[in-house]
């Protein structure tokens, strides 16, 4: 396992842990986590994990989304981005009990995937994300009555990122639509304008407004003109009929709030630092921050990268701090220089809230036979959602 390095970045002036619950901290789902949590300052966690994991043999499976901490990473069977994780699980029938490090919408992803005798389960029940919470299931029915009475609901084609919610991927697999990540965005978006006869439709982007404003714009060559930005905090979503129909790509304004921090100036400051650095960043940075970078992708596509760069070369990296630090220690011993992009430290707090003490009581529950924390999705919004996200397995 890695050891831990300083890194350039200085303590944040924000409360970190206000990030994820924005202004409403009743949207948070689940933050109760019943029965002895172990202390963090046990020394034995290590141990307890180690010993818990081994007695539960190939009945358990542990997931390590990229952004978890080392502490945690160190546990994981497999370590990916969402998808790759949810599809990881479901490769695995012979595990009955899959514990996702990670956050909400992984986990259900990762139920909706797997067969009906494996069990999903989340650490910590309040780690949910941010992005997520920011589409609701009633405010996106409602956006879909704006968009009916605007005459435009029968040419829109919903794609929703997979950082969204079981009911919204629902309401995508209901109505037509597709689930993306962010390494295939550009695919669903394509296969989503050639829906229907007249080939001129709109999508209705969720949740993430710059993934789909950065595709779109960056990747498609659509103007900023022909996108808009649905506000479900304001009536009709803030937006006029006219503007609807004008539209190609409707935004959900929705954003995460760990890349939405870095900025145009994050960019400046790390090139006068760093003379020759690359830029890299993940696209649900803010439109005007992927257009000064140098390269722009996925978690998978920053790791490839740099897997492929030279040595002597130098990186700047726009996605979570955690990672991040993971990849500046990897790879110091070729001689290749990673650094976070920003000075201030950019954690994912919901992320974080899974640690050492939840997977240790997580696991140690399974040896005891109680299955805590279970993520089940109904069958109901299973089924579309399935229909949603098979949609997206069969794009071209
Ligand atoms: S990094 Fe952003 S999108 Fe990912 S879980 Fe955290 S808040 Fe959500």
């Amino acid at each position: 396992m890695s050891t831990t390095q300083p890194l350039d970045v200085q303590p944040t002036p924000l409360a970190l842990l206000l990030l994820g619950r924005e202004a409403d901290p009743s949207s948070e789902r689940g933050v109760d986590c019943p029965g002895e949590l172990p202390s963090p300052s046990d020394p034995d966690l290590v141990e307890r994990a180690r010993a818990a994991k081994e007695k539960l043999g190939d009945k358990v499976f542990v997931l390590g989304h990229h952004y978890q901490r080392d502490e945690v990473i160190e546990f994981a069977d497999v370590t990916g981005d969402s998808f790759k994780l949810a599809r990881e699980a479901a490769a695995r029938p012979e595990a009955e009990y899959i514990v996702f490090c990670g956050v909400h919408f992984m986990a259900e992803s990762a139920d909706i995937l797997t067969s009906a005798r494996q069990q999903v389960v989340l650490p910590d029940l309040a780690a949910g994300c941010s992005m997520a919470d920011m589409a609701t299931a009633e405010q996106v029915a409602e956006c879909w009555d704006v968009l009916t009475e605007a005459g435009v609901a029968e040419r829109t084609v919903p794609v929703s990122y997979m950082n969204s919610s079981a009911d919204i991927k629902a309401f995508t697999g209901r109505h037509g639509g597709t689930i993306c990540t962010s390494s295939n965005a550009r695919r669903a978006l394509d296969w989503a304008f050639e829906q229907g006869e007249s080939g001129q439709n709109k999508v209705l982007f969720l949740p993430d407004q710059h993934l789909g404003r950065n595709t779109a714009v960056r990747d498609m060559g659509l103007s900023l003109d022909d996108c808009v930005v649905y506000n479900p905090h304001k009536p009709g979503g803030g937006l006029t009929a006219e503007q609807l129909r004008d539209a190609r790509m409707i935004l959900w304004r929705g954003h995460c709030s760990v890349h939405g921090r870095f900025s145009l100036d994050s960019v400046d400051d790390v090139r006068a630092r760093i003379p020759g650095v690359n830029v890299l960043v993940h696209p649900e940075c803010k439109h005007e921050v992927v257009e000064a970078a140098d390269f722009v992708g996925s978690t998978e596509y920053i790791i490839k990268a740099l897997e492929a760069a030279p040595a002597g070369s130098k990186w700047a990296i726009g996605t979570e701090l955690n990672l991040v630090r993971r990849l500046a220690n990897r790879f110091a011993d070729e001689d290749k220089e990673v650094v976070f992009l920003d000075r201030t430290v950019c954690f994912c707090s919901t992320m974080n809230r899974i640690d050492l003490p939840h997977l240790v009581w997580a696991l140690e529950s399974l040896v005891e036979g109680t299955v805590v924390n279970r993520i089940e999705v109904d069958p109901e919004t299973e089924q579309y959602a399935k229909m949603a996200l098979e949609r997206m397995l069969a794009l071209p």
